[in-house]
């Protein structure tokens, strides 16, 4: 069983400080705020900013993000409007490849971003609301206020990352 949430991550998240204790609809709030959250990170920047110990730029992690929120967004309504429970996984680096998520334009990985957290809001409060359970290919047995919570820590870890890329580029351009 592949690990995930609080049990991989720590709680808090030893990296971001994401505390898992939030409550389903605080994790909905924090995916709505999310899109205005990288705008305001991403302003004035060009999208291809790295750190050396990251493989993606900043560009390629708001489309990962996206696409996370996609994926899940996807699933859950997939349940709760057929009852079918199975999920596969995704691997999120073919994901990357497929998409070339290095070079997605910046300002439309922050317009594609807006769409996604809308139509993942949507989808998640109404299988919060049915109380769908989805059985993951590798996660096993996941109920949708474990999404709500894990698909919210993602987006909040990878801002972490995307704060972490600008203040290496900031300090090594000296600005
Ligand atoms: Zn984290």
């Amino acid at each position: 069983m592949e690990l995930w949430g609080a049990r991989l991550y720590g709680n808090p998240c030893r990296d971001c400080g994401f505390g898992w204790s939030l409550s389903p609809r605080e994790a909905v709030g924090l995916v709505e705020d999310l899109p205005a959250r990288y705008g305001a990170l991403v302003k004035g920047r060009r999208g291809d900013e790295r750190h050396p110990e990251l493989a993606w730029n900043i560009a390629a992690y708001i489309s990962h993000v996206t696409d996370n929120l996609r994926n899940w967004a996807e699933r859950l309504a997939g349940a709760r409007l057929t009852g079918v429970r199975q999920v596969p996984g995704y691997d999120q680096d073919l994901l990357a490849q497929a998409r070339s998520y290095n070079d997605v334009c910046l300002a439309g990985a922050v317009w594609s971003l807006q769409r996604a957290a809308e139509a993942w809001a949507e989808s998640v409060s109404a299988a919060l609301e049915e109380h769908v359970v989805l059985e993951h290919a590798d996660r096993g047995v996941q109920r949708a206020e474990d999404i709500a919570r894990n698909n919210a820590h993602d987006a909040a870890h990878h801002a972490w990352d995307i704060e972490r890329i600008l203040a290496y580029t900031d300090q090594s351009t000296g600005s």
